[in-house]
């Protein structure tokens, strides 16, 4: 099996709903990242919780505890690091586990922050071993071991840091050691939206941008961005470029209806990949148990990408069943896609250890 299946190329990277920032992105998104946290709509447990740590950090005059903020990618954990940092009035540095090659490129950055000061590394499960190391001292004592020298004339320093806090984002909290996992004090999930709260975003979005829309075209945008904020203000552009063409005064329903299909878009947000997907669950193993790495294969994606970008939206329609034994298609899949329903039904126990592969 392979992606032969597919017949011709698909450009996952820029795919239109990818949850994933695309090339070009980050500075036209800037102008609309919220800055306050009254600004920063939805996630209403995280944001309360936040609110009290940084109320009770302020009287304390202490730093706020390192926070460890996961959630799939474009649920806001960046916007947030820098609205913790807005509300403490504090500076941010922004980074991430790939960028940080050595422990001195990390020792950079340490050493560089002002007391307070937050540090936001982002995708911090692939920080490699040998900086995770440096940060442990940094994180509990604020201090940094340094060597200088090789050999037999090395020698090691012991340096004190600013008081500072680290604020790391990751699409999973299992993928992190548990050593670094531990010194966070402060873990918030991020939720998918729901459509409600991506109509608002989309129409704040739109206010700042100038872009004339409606309620009905707000709420279809919403409904068809997976429930990720980045997906809806990405949609958002796409759709002003067609209702412009068509000379549109104003996004309504029928202008983001049609703009989305034309993006091959469905209505409830999934795009050709996703519907291929669970084709081929289906209509290649029967609707399931599909190991994670054989359908990484044979979607021709990677099985990270599956699991964090693809999976929980399926998962949170209720097309695609996580089990120990693999991914199943489920009924309500079946009828989306339009096919009489053949496969298993996992449920509870049973799809533990009943069903057979
Ligand atoms: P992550 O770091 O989780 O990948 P970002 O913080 O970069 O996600 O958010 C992606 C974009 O979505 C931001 O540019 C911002 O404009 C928008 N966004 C995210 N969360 C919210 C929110 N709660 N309210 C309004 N806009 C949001």
């Amino acid at each position: 099996m392979d992606n032969e299946y597919y017949g011709g190329e698909y450009d996952y990277e820029n795919r239109i709903v990818s949850s994933r920032e695309n090339p070009g992105e980050n500075d036209s998104d800037n102008s609309i990242r919220p800055k306050t946290i009254e600004e920063y709509i939805g996630q209403k447990k995280a944001k309360d919780n936040l609110k009290v740590y940084i109320e009770a950090s302020k009287l304390r005059s202490d730093t706020l505890d390192h926070v460890l903020l996961y959630g799939p990618p474009g649920l806001g954990k960046t916007t947030l690091a820098c609205i913790v940092a807005n509300e403490l009035g504090v500076n941010i540095r922004v980074t991430s586990g790939p960028a940080i090659e050595k422990a001195g490129d990390l020792a950079a950055f340490l050493t560089n922050l002002g007391e307070g000061d937050i540090l936001f590394i982002d995708e911090i499960h692939r920080l490699n071993r040998s900086v995770e190391e440096i940060l442990y001292p940094a994180m509990e004592d604020y201090s940094l071991d340094l060597i200088v020298g090789k050999g037999p004339s090395a020698r090691s320093f012991r340096m004190t840091l600013p008081r500072f806090t680290l604020i790391g984002a990751t699409t999973r909290a299992g993928q992190l050691s548990t050593p670094l996992r531990d010194r966070f004090g402060i873990t918030l999930k991020l939720e998918l939206y729901n459509t409600e709260e991506l109509a608002s975003i989309v129409a704040r979005s739109a206010s700042i941008l100038g872009i004339a829309i409606n309620e009905g075209g707000a709420v279809e945008i919403a409904r068809r961005s997976r429930g990720t904020p980045r997906i809806a203000n990405r949609l958002l552009r796409r759709v002003r470029d067609f209702s412009q063409v068509n000379g549109a005064e104003e996004i309504g329903f029928e202008e983001a209806d049609y703009a989305l299909s034309r993006l091959e878009i469905d209505g409830l947000g999934l795009d050709s990949l996703d519907r291929r997907m669970l084709e081929t669950i289906i209509k290649i193993y029967g609707g399931g148990p599909v190991g994670l790495e054989t359908l990484s294969a044979t979607v021709g994606e990677e099985a990270v990408t599956i699991e964090d970008v693809y999976e929980p939206y399926l998962m949170q329609l209720g097309f695609l069943a996580r089990t120990p034994r693999g991914r199943y298609a489920t009924k309500l899949a079946y009828e989306h896609l339009g096919i009489a329903f053949t496969g298993n039904t996992p449920s509870g126990q049973q799809s533990l250890f009943d069903i057979k592969q």
